[in-house]
């Protein structure tokens, strides 16, 4: 006998978009069992299993339809150069992606950016912004805490994901401008599954 189509969905593990991702699946009608520190938390209620990742990770798993669905911010789509079907938008995950200076810095334009170094967990989307506005800068790769280079004379100015500006603030950087607004995203997998109808619909999305 043919079992049921079981389908995955990509969630952030821990982090800034696991709780309204998850909140989101309790609002479709969906349970589950109290999670220990398992990878995959089965639903209780419907023929799915929820993947925890990291966020970066999600987009691989999606593409390559190991996972059918995920939630992620629309920032790492556009790093990691993934175009999935968009199927909602949540109002969870706001951010933008910014560049900011150190207070006391000569750099206040986009043009001041020229010949300086500048430290991001985002090189292809600032390689991207470099190219188009013509300006020839260091791009400093950090995986983390971004936000620290500049007072250790790493980098001149930071591209950074940026939500209420406090933690610019607490490193006395100031925002100068936008690169990138963001906000989580339900996706879709490119692989047809039959099932996938029958998750949609219980989540109000046709
Ligand atoms: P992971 O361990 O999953 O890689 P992370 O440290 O990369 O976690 P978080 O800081 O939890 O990720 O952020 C996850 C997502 O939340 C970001 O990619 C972005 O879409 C969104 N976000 C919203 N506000 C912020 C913010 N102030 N700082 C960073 N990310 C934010
Ligand atoms: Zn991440």
């Amino acid at each position: 006998m043919k079992t049921p189509e079981r389908l995955r969905i990509a969630v952030q593990k821990s982090g800034r978009l696991n709780q309204g991702s998850m909140d989101f699946l309790v609002s479709c009608g969906l349970t589950f069992a109290p999670n220990g520190h398992s990878l995959i938390l089965p639903c209780q209620n419907f023929d799915l299993d929820v993947l925890y990742l990291r966020d970066d990770d999600i987009p691989e798993y999606v593409s390559r339809g190991v996972a059918d669905f995920g939630i992620v911010g629309q920032n790492v789509l556009a790093e990691k150069e993934f175009e999935p079907k968009i199927l909602k938008k949540f109002d969870f995950g706001k951010c933008r992606l910014m560049i900011a200076a150190p207070a006391d810095s000569v750099i206040k334009t986009s043009k001041d950016l020229e010949g300086e170094r500048i430290a991001t967990s985002y090189p292809k989307l600032l390689t991207d912004y470099l190219k188009k506005e013509k300006l020839e800068a260091a791009i400093i790769p950090i995986s983390g805490s971004v936000e620290i280079t500049p007072d250790l004379n790493l980098a001149d100015a930071i591209c950074d994901i940026v939500q209420t500006g406090t933690t610019l603030k607490a490193h006395n950087l100031v925002p100068l401008f936008t690169i990138l607004e963001s906000q989580a995203v339900l996706i879709e997998s490119p692989i047809n599954k039959q099932a996938k109808a029958k998750f949609l619909s219980k989540c109000g999305i046709n």
